[in-house]
């Protein structure tokens, strides 16, 4: 794991200008208030101290589960000891499924195990597992080409390697493997699938999600081999004899069960100004502690939150979510949207992309704010932070809110090694680096400085700036 000493924050901050050749900072004053809250967030223990609480005392939190019920206790615990107000459970309903037992092996030619994850929604084999011969599929393209029934009886194989990137954007590309390639297999009769992880390591830790079967599909099963094993698995095809598989699954649906949303406020001495909302999501994958996805979110809104509620009273209120079932189905941010559409939400922004640093800021701000970008951006500029040119309001969490019309701030973390944790048992703190996780509440605090306290009204976006997902 590479640290990321205060020091190398120092230097980014110098090489920052050089990064932003094309979207250079605006030369514009940052406010003296701004400032000290800033850099004195570089030394902030307190998003530390909830993620190693969340992942210790808590641990995996998987939506729907019992786990999750005991995170949202804990956090109204720590979210009122931390003199948050207004800290309440908003409960809602979901479908909720868990994991069974799960194991994979190749019986012939070449017998040995796999270590394999069931997908979120996976179904299940019986008991004793299924035996079958795999059909290899290079790519998803390849998937989605093979004819109807073509898969009848088989297990299908799709393998899909996916490459690192700050921005995390193959994840969308290399995801729908994971996403959409089980109902796929699944209308061209497969028996099981199994796909590459969507991982961009080359460990033996496989990543689990969810994926989703339309009304009418028959959810088979489907599940993830680690990395390494797909590529073992790989250079067995290579060498062309037929292979087979003994592959057991045993997850099973629990039906409707409770989640909910955990949510804090620092009251806003100007309730005509509107909220803003921040956070991540409470729920985890079951096989880590939900550490980098996304104990850091909420740890890291929560931080920078906290540091407003100890100063001056900003002018806007600041409301905290942490959202419950993100995972599976975002029953979280759907109930949230809908108890809450009619508040007078002026900025949306969330964290759930690990616990590195910010690098990138990129908004959606109305053309008549476009000054409170630009204090923005002066004012991150001395974190390493850049401009994007592209427009803000990612997050699924979000995205209900973006998609109404609230402005978005997006504070893009590295996200090149994100993946290669992200929903593995290897998703734990001891992956979070944190001077890195410090930065994040700096930056994070800057933006609540900036927005909370904007003097001007914060307009709604045309629907079209926003990005509805
Ligand atoms: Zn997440
Ligand atoms: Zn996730």
């Amino acid at each position: 794991m590479t640290k990321f000493p205060l020091a190398v924050i120092g230097l980014l901050a110098f090489s920052a200008p050089v990064l932003a050749q094309r979207v250079p900072p605006p030369q514009v004053p940052v406010d003296p208030h701004v400032v000290a809250l800033r850099d004195a967030a570089l030394k902030d223990d307190v998003a530390y101290d909830i993620v190693e609480g969340l992942t210790t005392e808590v641990g995996p939190r998987l939506a729907g589960t019992e786990a999750e019920a005991r995170a949202r206790a804990w956090a109204v615990a720590k979210l009122t000891a931390l003199g948050f107000k207004n800290v309440r459970i908003e409960p809602a309903r979901m479908q909720t499924w868990v994991r069974g037992d799960e194991a994979a092996e190749v019986m012939s030619p070449f017998p040995q195990k796999l270590r394999v994850a069931a997908l979120g929604n996976s179904g299940a084999t019986p008991a004793s597992g299924i035996t079958a011969p795999i059909v290899y599929f290079a790519s998803f393209n390849d998937l989605v080409a093979a004819p109807d029934g073509s898969l009848k009886g088989k297990i299908a194989f799709v393998s899909n390697a996916m490459a690192a990137t700050q921005d995390g954007s193959t994840y969308g590309t290399f995801g729908a493997a994971r996403f959409v390639g089980p109902a796929i297999a699944s209308r061209k009769g497969a028996l099981a699938i199994l796909i590459k992880s969507i991982g961009s390591d080359h460990s033996r830790a496989p990543h689990t999600g969810v994926t989703s079967f339309p009304a009418g599909a028959q959810a088979i099963p489907a599940a993830a081999l680690s990395v390494a094993d797909a590529e073992n698995l790989e250079r067995m095809v290579k060498r062309g004899q037929p292979i087979n598989l003994h592959l057991t699954l045993t997850p099973h649906q629990v039906g409707e069960t409770d989640t909910g949303n955990v949510i804090a406020e620092v009251p806003g001495t100007d309730p005509a100004a509107g909220i803003v909302v921040i956070g991540g999501h409470l729920d985890s994958w079951d096989l880590g502690t939900g550490a980098i996805d996304d104990g850091a979110g909420v740890a890291i809104t929560t931080a920078a939150a906290k540091r407003l509620l100890d100063g001056p009273a900003p002018r806007r209120t600041i409301r905290v979510v942490w959202f419950g079932d993100e995972e599976t189905g975002g029953a979280g941010s759907k109930a949230y949207f809908a108890a809450h559409k009619g508040d007078h939400h002026v900025l949306a922004a969330e964290s759930d992309f690990g616990a590195d640093h910010v690098w990138r800021l990129a908004t959606n701000f109305a053309p008549d704010n476009a000054a409170i970008a630009d204090r923005l951006a002066a004012a991150l500029a001395p974190l390493g932070i850049v401009r994007s040119r592209d427009k803000g309001g990612d997050g699924a969490d979000i995205a209900p809110l973006v998609g109404a019309g609230v402005a978005a701030v997006d504070l893009n973390q590295d996200g090149t090694r994100y993946f290669d944790y992200h929903h593995t048992p290897e998703d734990v703190l001891d992956r979070i680096d944190p001077a890195q996780l410090a930065q994040n509440v700096a930056a994070w605090t800057t933006m609540l400085a900036v927005v909370a306290n904007a003097s001007e009204d914060i307009a709604p976006v045309a629907a079209a700036d926003g990005k509805a997902r």
